[in-house]
Order: C-alpha cells, then sequence, then structure tokens
C-alpha cells in the first residue's frame, strides 16, 4: 500500500467549512477514491499555515519523526482547487517547491466528494 502525506490549507480548515481534517482526504484515501488510484496510507496530514513557508520544514519534521518517507505528496482538494485562491504561495507554486525539494512526487487535489 502506498504511504502519502497530505497538505490541507490551514486557512480554510481553521475556518470550519467542512474541513478537509474531518473526514474527505481521508476517506478518499482508505478508499482509493478521488485522486487516489488504489486505498493508500495516510502517513502525515500537514497543516499549511500563511504564508506557508513552514510546510516544507513541517513535512520533513514528520518524515523524521515518524520515520516512515511518503511515497507521494497530495495537496488536498480544497488547496490545490482554491477559489479564491491563496495569496501567497499558489497551489502550482508549492506543489513545485515541495516536489524539488523533496523529491517526492505531488498531486494536486485528494476527493470529488461535496
Ligand atoms: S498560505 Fe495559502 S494555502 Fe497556506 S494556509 Fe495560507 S491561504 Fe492556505
Amino acid at each position: 500500500m502506498e504511504k502519502v502525506a497530505v497538505v490541507g490549507c490551514g486557512t480554510y480548515m481553521d475556518q470550519g467549512y467542512g474541513c478537509p481534517g474531518e473526514w474527505r482526504c481521508l476517506k478518499a484515501a482508505s478508499q482509493g477514491e478521488g485522486k487516489f488510484e488504489a486505498p493508500s496510507s495516510v502517513v502525515a496530514f500537514v497543516k499549511c499555515q500563511c504564508p506557508g513557508r513552514a510546510v516544507l520544514p513541517t513535512l520533513g519534521m514528520a518524515a523524521k519523526l515518524s520515520q516512515i518517507k511518503p511515497d507521494k505528496i497530495y495537496l488536498s482538494s480544497c488547496l490545490a482547487g482554491a477559489l479564491p485562491g491563496c495569496p501567497y504561495t499558489g497551489a502550482e507554486e508549492l506543489a513545485g517547491i515541495l516536489q524539488e525539494k523533496t523529491g517526492i512526487k505531488v498531486i494536486m487535489g485528494t476527493h470529488d466528494y461535496h
């Protein structure tokens, strides 16, 4: 089973509109639905916090402390498809930084649930 890390938009999550930390990303991963090709094990769930600079070191710390390197990093659907978009680091830019610095493939989005 693939080991994955999920990064959610912390600002959106904190505002409580049915945030991704509740179930959507986790259900999609466990069921192999949405952007997950097969049931996957979520080994880290990192909350981005404005302006987004801490995501990379936080992901690194999660991998270090858990001693599990994820096979893929997923940007949550609420982050990858944010409307209005992130005023700081856009999802594409964040994905590029994470992919370049970690060498781990980054997938845009997690689920299609409403
Ligand atoms: S920097 Fe952007 S993606 Fe990160 S928490 Fe703030 S608004 Fe969300």
